[in-house]
């Protein structure tokens, strides 16, 4: 009875950037994680991913919060901010650094220019740290990265077509793969479940983590919501706030999205009900190899 010892653990997250409230888009994504996450029995913890004040909103990260609470996605353990987590992002810095892993960057925005953010390592043998401001980047090689993602399927890309990536910013400011690599694992998160508009993160993600010494999670991503004209909702899109009165009516287009049944008569029962029947029908099926769904067939 209760054999606990032989259910393998599971951490899930959802890690929103404050740049705007939520929108149907990511409200899919926090839905997927959290149902894959109960369906395991897992925990499901949501982290603040506010490390770009740039492009952030004063008041998006409390907006989030008060809608997931509104569409019944209560997390585990308390939130993570990443703006209180720099300590450790440098500590990490410090340590690639020793290990001979990184480089000092100085190039301008101009000179990489047409680049499409492909690095070609102008940079490489700088060792040295130079007392103009610099950016560092993790050397990378010709390694073939593959996964198996439960979604997609299997995944495979050359590192060296992605270029030796940003992990401090000239302006000073962390790199979002740097940030993501370091508190998943600090979060002990086993399996991730997102959106497929970054799947090309993944392979510099699984590099970076071997670079750390860190275990690699499981990856999910699902498909995006695109409108009709293949834009995929976005805040830069104007994709509208999701409302904070009645969801239940948008918790059934997600599943649906999912590739789920719900039959109509669930609209009429309780947010809580509502994640119940997805947790019980949770499944990742109808969404294979796909990699995004129309707005409006919902
Ligand atoms: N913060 C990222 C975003 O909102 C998501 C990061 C992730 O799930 O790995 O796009
Ligand atoms: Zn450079």
């Amino acid at each position: 009875m209760g054999d606990k010892l032989n259910i393998p653990p599971y951490i899930g997250r959802f890690a929103p950037s404050p740049s705007g409230p939520l929108h149907f888009g990511s409200l899919v994504a926090a839905l997927a994680s959290y149902l894959d996450a109960r369906a395991h029995h897992g925990k499901w913890l949501v982290r603040m991913e506010d490390i770009d004040p740039p492009r952030e909103q004063p008041k998006a990260a409390d907006q989030i919060l008060k809608a997931l609470d509104v569409y019944g996605l209560h997390w585990d353990d308390s939130v993570l901010f990443q703006s209180d987590r720099s300590e450790a992002y440098d500590d990490a810095l410090d340590a690639l650094l020793r290990e001979e892993k990184l480089y000092p960057c100085t190039c301008t925005r101009k000179k990489l220019a047409g680049l499409n953010g492909v690095y070609p390592g102008y940079c490489r043998h700088r060792r040295v740290i130079p007392s103009q401001p610099h950016g560092l980047r993790l050397l990378c090689n010709n390694q073939i990265i593959q996964f198996q993602d439960r979604i997609q399927g299997d995944q495979s890309f050359a590192l060296n077509t992605l270029g030796d990536f940003i992990l401090k910013r000239k302006d000073g400011l962390y790199a979002y793969q740097l940030a993501v690599c370091i508190d998943d694992n600090f979060q002990g998160v086993t399996h991730i479940v997102r959106g497929v508009d970054i799947l090309d993160s993944t392979p510099r993600q699984l590099y970076l983590q071997s670079q750390l010494h860190y275990p690699h999670p499981v990856y999910a991503h699902i498909p995006v919501i695109t409108r009709n004209n293949g834009n995929k909702l976005s805040k830069q899109n104007h994709a509208p706030a999701i409302p904070l009165t009645n969801p239940r009516p948008l918790m059934i287009k997600a599943l649906t999205a999912f590739g789920l049944k719900p039959e109509p008569e669930l609209l009429m029962n309780s947010v809580e009900e509502i994640l119940s029947w997805g947790i019980k029908h949770w499944s990742m099926r109808n969404m294979a190899g796909k990699k995004e769904i129309f707005q409006d067939s919902l």
